[in-house]
């Protein structure tokens, strides 16, 4: 066994057994809670009674890049720096896409431990967040890091396995499917048969949250299935740690239309077209299920207009939530300061905040209730893992707000040695 290991200033013990971590992307409690009650998922229902089980925090703003980061690193959104898909670059005033390795300060905890000698794998079900969580892997050394997304055109040299599809198992799955979360678990189960690795982390998508809310079917099925594989995963004789990077909710009137700040619109009725930049972060390559649609996003002044013009038009609209200047923010949220835009607005839990009506376009909705995140409202995220805790990390889990970004923590150093 090996000394722990420091990553980020945070110091953690080598693992005992393989140590698993999930994120269930847009795994709201509001699911877990709906099929504990039904009693459809077993195993979940068994880890949080012989485990431990909360309700943590996840990173603002409520999106999948920056939590993934956070868990990753162990560390707020102000000290990785990824705040969301895209941040405003003020030299050109263009959108830069915030997906690449070299925009992710510090190190992320697979590569730490990489470092030290562990055998270390990293499976994400879109492809957008590879290259960050493979951050500072040398997969010719036995590590592996792969999309499901991908999961046709790996590589030895660039993901450090190949064929996959036929050492899973499983056909390709579609980018719009549950199946492309379940690849991503099944080849986590197959390298743990098969290779043991240190540490592990898989990460899924939220195709299924951001289609179906708690009571519909293809939901209760989704997790049915990931319950399943959560069991067999365990039978693994591993630590396994389940984690979700934002929750999700509904985002409709009672007619089922989206509640919509068209805030773009708002401002350049207000103050011109051209003086302000409004960017919603949640914008991605795959926007069909949610219209690029979040609640949160950020203001940007050409110059012309003040800070609190622009906070003073916002703060009286229906469903705004908070619209906050940039000290404000980062403050209130752990964010970067030099991503930040001059205003950040957050929406209510049942409204989202898009550009202008033009640029977003809804037909990928196919007439369904929007639901998706990005707010306040989606930082409550659960929390679990299959074994208790130890005597100190009980303490530190009955006086402290516990966030997303702890996981790997407690699964490595407050998980109660046998
Ligand atoms: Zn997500």
């Amino acid at each position: 066994m090996s000394a722990p290991v420091t990553i980020n200033g945070k110091s953690y013990q080598w693992p005992q057994r393989p140590t698993v971590v999930v994120c269930i992307d847009g795994g709201d409690p509001a699911y877990l809670k709906q099929y504990l009650s039904e009693g459809i998922i077993p195993n979940i229902q068994r880890f949080i009674e012989q485990g431990f089980a909360t309700v943590a925090k996840g990173s603002m703003p409520s999106f999948t890049c920056p939590n993934n980061m956070s868990i990753i690193t162990g560390t707020p959104t102000a000290e990785h720096g990824i705040s969301g898909n895209y941040y405003l670059d003020t030299s050109t005033w263009q959108p830069v896409v915030m997906t690449g390795p070299e925009l992710l300060r510090g190190q992320t905890i697979l590569a730490g431990f990489a470092e030290q000698g562990a055998k270390v794998v990293s499976i994400t079900a879109k492809d957008k967040l590879r290259k960050q969580l493979g951050k500072g892997l040398d997969v010719s050394q036995g590590h592996v890091s792969f999309s499901s997304e991908f999961a046709d055109a790996c590589t030895l040299e660039e993901n450090g396995i190949e064929n996959v599809l036929e050492y899973v198992g499983m056909p390709k799955p579609s980018m719009y499917s549950m199946e492309l979360s379940l690849f991503v678990l099944q080849a986590g189960l197959k390298l743990l048969r098969v290779r043991r690795p240190d540490l592990l982390f898989l990460s899924l998508t939220d195709y299924v949250q951001h289609k179906c809310a708690p009571d519909d079917d293809q939901a209760r099925q989704f997790y049915r299935q990931l319950d399943s594989l959560f069991g067999e995963l365990a039978e693994q004789d591993i630590v396994l740690g389940l984690i979700a990077d934002h929750g999700m909710n509904d985002k409709c009137n009672a007619a089922g239309e989206p509640n919509v700040i068209w805030l773009q619109d708002v401002l350049d009725e207000a103050f011109g077209v051209g003086e302000t930049i409004v960017v919603c972060p949640i914008t991605d390559a795959f926007v069909g299920h949610h219209g690029s649609l979040g609640s949160f996003v950020r203001v940007w002044s050409k110059g012309r207009i003040s800070d609190e013009q622009i906070i003073q038009r916002i703060q009286g609209l229906d469903g705004v939530d908070l619209a906050v200047d940039k000290p404000t923010a980062c403050r209130l949220f752990e964010l970067p300061a030099d991503r930040e835009a001059d205003v950040v607005v957050v929406a209510r839990h049942d409204y989202v905040i898009g550009t202008t009506a033009a640029a977003h376009n809804l037909e990928g909705l196919n007439g369904q209730r929007l639901r998706t995140h990005g707010g306040i409202s989606e930082t409550d995220i659960p929390f679990i893992l299959n074994r208790p805790l130890n005597a100190h990390y009980q303490h530190v889990a009955a006086t402290q707000v516990i966030n997303s970004y702890q996981i790997f923590e407690f699964a490595l150093n407050g998980i109660l040695a046998d």
